[in-house]
């Protein structure tokens, strides 16, 4: 048997060490922590169990990875320990009595009570005030020197102030804020760099850059909770929560949530509260950590091999967990984008039931290079949706099954394209698929588009959740019998609402084109798209060079207008669309009337009396004006309304003609 449990206890030194070295050395853990601690612990009760077996250089009894060769070795006076753990209140409690037994008192103890931030372990080393080396916790008797890098840490500060001893080494983790981490791999993946696992990998990978340059790129944040080497003329509270106060005097960031308490039951009460809150903090957490607050009967307590007697950290459930991907579906997005989303073997992370996980795009499977019936690390934080992190190719098994991206929307059937450079891939029936229909005819209907007066987001949405409405056209024969039977809409509204769209029935042609929502297709290229084709049979049957022959219009954005037109349930929607809705066709195809105006350039700015300022906009540009947003030399001049502010000092400073309402009114007449 005994031949069993060892071969056992080398397989999991083995695998933990391997672990240990993807976590703490790369950066990059190929299993979750969760799975990490099931067998740590494994081997933990293997060790007791069986003392004489214990290797004496097992994980069990270690503290991190070896310090990376690339940076300079500095030696910890004071070592960097980690911590013991406590999974229930039980083994907290049984951590109290521990506790107590060894103090030999019965006297309460009273215990500081601090986030367990995940991050990574640094040390702060100041002399007179200034800083002058910053470390990593390495094994926790040698870590990295990473003075540059932690000096780029915007809220670590590179001189304290107040009455600060001679050499003060301050501890504490440096973490990468949750929102500012999910934007960072957002980027990456658009970037196709490397993304990280979670915050603390990122966090510790972006300390340990050798190019100090790129980690002042990265959004790291400090907390300090606690100290290592002091002076020893150095007079410090007894109490470990007011040397933290202290540190805070003397400028250092100290996290707001730590608290004291004096009881076991005020631990479990801390715990109860950061857990119902961890969802909203803005960094990850991994649980809480308790210490005995007097240092000196911290010192009474002592240390074991890897952690201190004094202090315990009490888990939270794991944000990231392993399951099985049993199959991947395609979303629509309210703009049409593919989401493909993972179906998952129902797995508890973080406390919730997960089932599905995002895969984000087609780049995100290849990258990861998942196939269906993987075992997958998912990851849950925070207000974010759940998301696959990796798969974990040692236990993949042996029938597996490709992800295929569709050709096809899985809503209405459309072509799904994707332009080159880009990672989304969109189903092209913006006006026909149901996934996007509210969001298309909240567009036809808005100010710049056919601008139907009272049909605001609240009525479009009622009215395509009642399915009265599958395609724009769909509008123009609402009655105002139907109208009335909506939620506060009495018969008088319901008369000005129909009225409202009949009224737009008369439009322009370039109106019309910016309505139907075209990719990238905004007001000045529908204008300029109707300028050029003067009727919207041409531009229907213009290819890509034809459309680029019109100013502003690209090859992405000729792409767009091509495969819109091309796709069938779209020429459905404007045939149906032309049975109700006419524009001069011919020389009047645009908004634009004349070209007196062209070649020069307006910025409008403050209130104006008797017009919006777009509508100022609008009629300036049907004289062939551009109208630009910010001013500069190529300003021809600005119109100033009612408190104007920064536009009108700079047209000032750079000598522009301005121009007031009246100003306005002449010019637009003549
Ligand atoms: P730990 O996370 O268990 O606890 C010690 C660390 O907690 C300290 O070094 C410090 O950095 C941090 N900490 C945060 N807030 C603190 C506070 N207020 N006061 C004091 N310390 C605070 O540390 P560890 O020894 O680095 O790591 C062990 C854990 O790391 C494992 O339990 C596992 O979850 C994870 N791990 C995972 C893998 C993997 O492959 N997934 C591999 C190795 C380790």
């Amino acid at each position: 048997m005994n031949q069993s449990v060892s071969q056992r206890m080398q397989e999991l030194e083995e695998l933990l060490n391997r672990y240990n070295k993807e976590y703490y050395e790369n950066d990059e853990p190929s299993v979750p922590d969760a799975e990490y601690d099931r067998l740590f612990h494994e081997l933990k009760a293997l060790e007791t169990e069986h003392p004489d077996l214990r290797n004496a250089s097992s994980p069990t009894m270690k503290v991190g990875g070896k310090p990376l060769g690339q940076f300079k070795t500095v030696q910890h006076e004071v070592p960097m320990l980690s911590l013991d753990n406590a999974f229930s209140v039980e083994e907290f409690e049984a951590f109290s009595k521990r506790v107590e037994q060894r103090l030999d008192t019965n006297q309460t103890v009273t215990f500081c009570c601090e986030p367990k931030l995940d991050g990574a372990a640094v040390s702060l080393l100041y002399e007179n005030g200034l800083l002058v080396r910053g470390a990593t916790r390495g094994d926790g008797q040698s870590g990295e020197d990473i003075t540059e890098n932690v000096k780029t840490i915007r809220n670590v500060p590179l001189k304290l102030s107040g009455d600060v001893p001679e050499r003060l080494e301050v501890r504490g983790e440096v973490v990468m804020p949750l929102g500012a981490f999910e934007r960072f791999n957002e980027q990456a993946r658009l970037r196709d760099e490397k993304v990280f696992a979670n915050p603390r990998n990122a966090a510790a990978g972006s300390l340990r850059q050798l190019d100090s340059k790129i980690t002042a790129k990265r959004p790291l944040h400090f907390y300090a909770y606690s100290l290592g080497v002091i002076s020893e003329t150095t007079q410090l509270p007894d109490s470990h929560y007011m040397r933290l106060q202290q540190l805070k005097d003397w400028g250092l960031p100290v996290n707001i949530e730590i608290k004291t308490v004096e009881s076991v039951q005020g631990c479990d009460d801390y715990y109860e509260s950061i857990l119902a809150r961890r969802d909203s903090l803005n960094y990850d957490i991994d649980g809480v950590v308790f210490k005995v607050d007097s240092v000196r009967l911290q010192q009474d307590l002592g240390f074991v091999a890897r952690a201190p007697r004094w202090a315990i950290a009490r888990k939270f459930p794991a944000q990231e967990q392993l399951t099985t991907i049993t199959g991947v579906d395609f979303q629509v997005g309210r703009t049409g984008a593919i989401t493909p989303v993972a179906r998952l073997e129902p797995v508890n992370v973080g406390g919730v039931t997960v089932s599905n996980a995002t895969l984000h795009n087609a780049d995100e499977i290849e990258r990861l290079g998942v196939r269906i019936g993987d075992c997958v690390s998912i990851r849950r934080a925070g207000d974010v949706i759940p998301q696959v992190v990796s798969v974990v190719k040692d236990k993949r098994p042996e029938k597996t099954e490709a992800i295929e991206f569709p050709l096809h929307c899985p809503i209405c059937q459309s072509d799904i394209e994707r332009v080159e450079g880009e990672a989304v891939a969109r189903c092209t029936g913006g006006l026909y698929c149901a996934a996007q229909r509210k969001e298309a005819i909240k567009h036809f209907a808005s100010r710049k588009a056919m601008d139907i007066d009272g049909l605001g987001d609240k009525i479009v949405e009622q009215l395509v959740e009642r399915d009265w409405i599958k395609s724009p056209a769909d509008l123009y024969r609402l009655s105002k019998a139907e109208l009335a039977t909506l939620p506060r809409m009495g018969s008088k509204s319901a008369e000005n609402l129909r009225n409202a769209i009949k009224a737009t029935q008369e439009t322009t042609l370039a109106r019309f084109i910016y309505s139907l929502g075209i990719r990238e297709v905004g007001e000045a290229t529908a204008n300029a798209l109707a300028n050029h084709f003067k009727n919207l049979d041409a531009l229907v049957a213009a290819n890509s060079e034809q459309l680029q022959e019109v100013p502003d219009v690209g090859a992405v954005v000729a792409h767009h207008i091509v495969s819109f037109f091309q796709e069938s349930h779209n020429q459905q929607v404007v045939a149906e669309l032309r049975e109700f809705i006419s524009w001069p066709e011919g020389e009047d195809a645009s908004s634009v009337q004349s070209d007196r105006l062209t070649g020069n350039t307006y910025v409008i700015t403050g209130t104006l009396s008797t017009m919006t300022r777009d509508e100022a906009k609008s009629a300036l540009e049907a004289l062939g004006a551009k109208v630009a947003s910010s001013v500069s030399k190529k300003t021809t001049a600005l119109v100033a309304g009612e408190n104007a502010g920064s536009k009108l000092t700079k047209a000032q400073s750079l000598g522009l003609s301005i121009l007031d309402e009246e100003a306005l009114h002449e010019l637009l007449k003549d």
